[in-house]
């Protein structure tokens, strides 16, 4: 949005000048929901989505937006006075602006057959009544829209972050990394509806990881970086709780890494490090 903003700097709250930033991270200037033009200017946009994108569902993001601007915004102020957007004891009445946008997005697709997606920062707030939430950040936001009946998909960074370290040993890592730790056994100890019960599991769609390449230069590392871990993802969703045995699935994975060679792909060998070591001893 930053990048919009340096575009159109009058859809920004204190009107610029903005520029691209030519890092990642998250900022300060939004879009400004008071202006009257920023509904439309985001209408428009989803409306080219809408017209590249035959899908039934659109992410539209909806997390890392800081409520900082809006808050001495006299457009914003005044579009939360008039929608007469409260403050309570878990949301002020940014985060209502926030959901106020959101909402009406989602309308705006659901009018035109689509469904929205939204991380879980979609839930500070009055989540949009048809959205689908990806629980981000742990597993609570989407144990929290399972149980409101949205439908839900597990992707928490405690589990699924495949752009993590899959090793603590990082300085013996081929690859950087944006930190953190998840190796395989980690991935496959998820279990995606704990907590939920029968009724509210059916909520959850499926699980999802997320390979973030901010720190990733080539197809190899991302390969890396997700192979074997797509492997214990993999049987997560497709084996049921009761059924799965992590040194069972060792045993399996061992054949699984036997295409990985045979298509030339570079996978993590953590799990197999005895293999690997005797590999090393006879070069
Ligand atoms: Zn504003």
């Amino acid at each position: 949005m930053l990048a919009a903003l340096a575009a159109y700097p009058e859809l920004g709250c204190t009107g610029g000048p903005y520029e691209v930033c030519p890092n990642w991270g998250v900022f300060e200037d939004v879009l400004c929901i008071g202006n009257e033009k920023t509904i439309p200017f985001l209408e428009g946009i989803m409306t080219e989505i809408i017209d590249i994108f035959p899908s039934k569902y659109i992410h539209i993001g909806g997390d890392e937006a800081p409520r900082t601007r809006w808050q001495k915004c006299s457009k914003c102020q005044a579009l939360i006075r008039k929608e007469g957007l409260k403050a309570d004891k878990q949301h002020t009445a940014e985060d209502r602006l926030q959901s106020y946008c959101t909402a009406r997005i989602e309308k705006f697709l659901n009018e035109h057959g689509r469904q929205i997606i939204g991380w879980d920062e979609i839930l500070e707030g009055d989540l949009a009544p048809n959205a689908t939430v990806m629980s981000w950040r742990g597993s609570a936001g989407g144990i929290k829209a399972a149980q409101m009946g949205h439908d839900v998909i597990m992707t928490p960074n405690t589990y699924c972050y495949f752009d993590y370290f899959q090793s603590e040993d990082t300085k013996n890592e081929p690859y950087d990394a944006i930190g953190g730790y998840i190796p395989v056994e980690k991935v496959y100890s998820f279990d995606p509806v704990e907590g939920l019960d029968e009724k509210q599991q059916k909520y959850v769609l499926g699980v999802q990881a997320n390979v973030w390449t901010e720190y990733m230069t080539s197809p190899e590392q991302v390969e890396y970086m997700v192979l074997p871990r797509m492997a214990a993802l993999a049987e997560v969703q497709w084996t049921q709780p009761g059924k799965k045995e992590y040194n069972n699935f060792l045993q399996r994975l061992g054949q699984l890494a036997k295409f990985y060679d045979r298509d030339g792909l570079n996978y993590a060998k953590h799990v197999f490090k005895p293999m690997a070591e005797s590999e090393t001893k006879t070069e």
